[in-house]
């Protein structure tokens, strides 16, 4: 096992990190800019280094401060988080020449799974059920009208290097289609560097559903079923929950077991998770994230399994201390990620938290970095915690939810807290009746009413 880790990241991931090691009997090593001198997470650690300004391309991204850190510190793993270098595979090369264990995946599987092109025909190989559309790049107009004409329309012309929900056009139809092809090039290349670009069929009302994969690297993998997160803003997810409540345990063991196999034959290392759009009863997968995800805690309340204890003992070498049938789905968990941005607006509002008092009691957990006096920096992401509930069945989680909403409160900065209390209450997210467009619908004919 490992003696100490450096946990590269900050705010709520950090301290869950940080938990998770400190349950393991392992040291802790807290990474900050300047920025974030006073954070939870750096005074949690057991020790913390100073890694550069509030930039996050001259901190958190900056892979030569990050290795001097660890070995000021003798950390001899890195626990990357989600965002920042949790998906760079360059990094986890550049610690494994330092003798420094990234938690997570190999870095070839980071590669493959982080070029859409690539990643799709990996799963494709391995058996996992693929969006119809172009077998790889396509440039030519003839070309895209061919692959369309075959899946038939609508399309979507997708960026290979994209990410964020950005760099993807809609063609309805043929005429439509070489401006689309034109544009999405442009604008790929603009947004990423690259002018790559691919065709999918175009689903219309799909629901996002993901597969939360564990492997142990030498064979052993398995399936911790699924999340549902089909409630976005603008291509973001704002609520997720487990088991999906599009889905029967048949077709959770089903999806489940593909996944799973999938990974025992790619020896995956580490938390995954296989994303898919699930429409008219099929899946189609879109991307795998190669990292511990925002929603892991949903997956976390329904099964009992702490994913980030997981990873950091399959990175030391461990076996799977789990089979698939040991993993139990029991009851229903909701996640809602409490932004610190204008409910309506969604204007990030960053300042001091002037009180803050978090829910608790029965089948309530709170991950959040947050704390009265607490000054949130204007230089990154918005997230001030997630508020994740579980319940013995949906209906009681969302009761329970309804309840600890009303029981959070935080002064000082706007918060998305009242889009949540909205939500909860609204006829279709109980009977559970969303798709990804749901919420965009909801946002745009005025159903949230806050001033
Ligand atoms: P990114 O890496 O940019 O997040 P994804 O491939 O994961 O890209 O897609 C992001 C979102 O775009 C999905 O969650 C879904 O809302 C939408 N999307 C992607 N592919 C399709 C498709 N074939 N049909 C309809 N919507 C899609």
């Amino acid at each position: 096992m490992f003696d100490k880790i450096l946990i590269a990241n900050r705010g709520e991931i950090a301290l869950r990190i940080l938990r998770a090691a400190k349950e393991l009997g392992i040291a802790t090593v807290a990474v900050h800019s300047t920025a974030d001198a006073d954070a939870m997470h750096v005074r949690l650690a057991d020790e913390s280094v100073c890694i550069g300004p509030p930039p996050a391309r001259d901190s958190y991204l900056n892979i030569p401060q990050i290795i001097a850190a660890c070995e000021i510190t003798g950390a001899d793993a890195v626990h990357p988080g989600y965002g920042f270098l949790s998906e760079n595979a360059r990094f986890a090369e550049v610690l494994g020449h330092h003798g420094i264990a990234f938690i997570g995946p190999k870095a070839e599987h980071i590669r493959v799974m982080g070029d859409k092109i690539e990643a799709k025909r990996t799963a494709k190989r391995l058996g996992i059920p693929c969006v119809p559309g172009s077998e790889g790049g396509v440039a030519d107009p003839d070309e895209a009208r061919r692959v369309a004409a075959e899946i038939g329309y609508p399309v979507l012309i997708k960026a290979a290097s994209g990410g964020g929900g950005r760099g993807m056009k809609v063609a309805r139809s043929e005429e439509d289609l070489e401006s689309a092809l034109a544009t999405a090039r442009i604008e790929a290349k603009a947004a990423f560097g690259d002018d790559a670009v691919y065709i999918e069929k175009y689903l219309e009302k799909p629901r996002h559903i993901e597969v939360q994969v564990l492997g142990d690297g030498r064979g052993g993998a398995i399936h911790l079923a699924e999340r549902d997160c089909s409630l976005q803003r603008r291509h973001q997810k704002v609520w997720e929950e487990g088991p999906s409540p599009a889905l029967n345990p048949e077709m959770r063991e089903q999806i489940g077991g593909v996944c799973a196999r999938a990974m025992q034959d790619l020896g995956y290392t580490g938390a995954g998770t296989i994303e898919f759009l699930y429409e008219d009863g099929a899946f189609y997968f879109i991307e795998m994230n190669t990292r511990i995800q925002v929603e892991h805690p949903v997956t976390e309340m329904i099964t009992g399994i702490d994913l980030v204890n997981e990873q950091i003992r399959v990175a030391a070498g461990a076996p799977l201390s789990l089979r698939q049938e040991d993993v139990r789905v029991e009851g229903h968990a909701i996640e809602c990620r409490i932004n610190a941005e204008h409910p309506a607006t969604f204007r990030p509002s960053p300042g001091t938290i002037t009180y803050f008092h978090p829910p608790g009691g029965l089948g309530v957990r709170v991950d959040s970095a947050a704390f009265q006096g607490y000054r949130i920096p204007p230089h990154y992401d918005s997230l001030l915690g997630k508020l994740i509930v579980h319940g013995r069945t949906r209906n009681e989680c969302l009761m329970r939810l309804r309840r600890a909403l009303d029981e959070f409160v935080v002064d000082g900065v706007d918060t998305t807290l009242p889009l949540f209390r909205t939500l909860v209450r609204n006829p279709d997210v109980q009977n559970g009746l969303y798709d990804i467009h749901w919420l965009e619908e909801f946002l745009k004919t005025g159903g949230l009413d806050v001033a």
